[in-house]
């Protein structure tokens, strides 16, 4: 059976999945992982509740600790859209749980809050930033966020994204990454 062990981690991963008790990795996990450590692109077919958030979680973790680079400012590394304030900041969560001792920098930005308190933890640049797709594009018309040096772009729930009327938005976010990054798509259905 394939261990967590087995996919060439870092030890902080494993640790922290250690200290989350998981042991063995979920169908989608067990596929999508080793693709995902090589740099590939992914189309995920996943529902909430199968492990989806590690299978791309822990490879991201892994390949931006393998490259450490001080996140540029206002810039993030790894850009994950959801179309949900509740599901953002779970994905967001599960990042710091996942990558434990590494010190990643992990932000997470919604809208019907204030927008102040975001602008300043982008300020710096982050390793990770969690986004629903509306409040990313005010953060960005204000100066406050840019997409040119994401190296991976994670859209989690994109069938209901598309549904809730995002496809605008996600047109705009998609001109402003760079054209040679990762991309991954995790959808429920085709
Ligand atoms: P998700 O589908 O990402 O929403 O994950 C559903 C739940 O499964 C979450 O509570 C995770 O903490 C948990 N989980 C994810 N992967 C594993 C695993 N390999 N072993 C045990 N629990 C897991």
């Amino acid at each position: 059976m394939t261990t967590f062990r087995d996919f060439g981690l870092a030890d902080p991963i494993l640790a922290a999945l250690d200290a989350s008790g998981y042991t063995t990795p979920t169908p989608i996990q067990a596929q999508a992982i080793p693709h995902l450590l090589q740099g590939r692109d992914l189309l995920g077919i996943a529902q909430t509740g199968t492990g989806k958030t590690a299978a791309f979680a822990l490879p991201l973790i892994h390949r931006l600790a393998a490259d450490p680079k001080r996140p540029a400012p206002h810039s993030c590394r790894a850009l994950v859209l959801a179309p949900t304030r509740e599901l953002a900041s779970q994905i967001a969560e599960s990042f710091v749980t996942y990558s434990g001792d590494l010190r990643l920098n992990v932000q997470v930005v919604f809208g019907g809050v204030p927008i102040g308190r975001q602008e300043r933890a982008l300020f710096r640049g982050v390793d990770v930033l969690v986004a629903t797709p509306g409040r990313l594009l005010d953060l960005i018309d204000r100066g406050s966020c840019r997409l040119d040096k994401v190296e991976a772009l994670v859209l989690d729930e994109a069938d209901q994204m598309l549904d809730l009327g995002f496809i605008h938005a996600l047109r705009q976010i998609a001109k402003l990454v760079p054209k040679v990054r990762q991309s991954l798509f995790f959808s429920a259905t085709m």
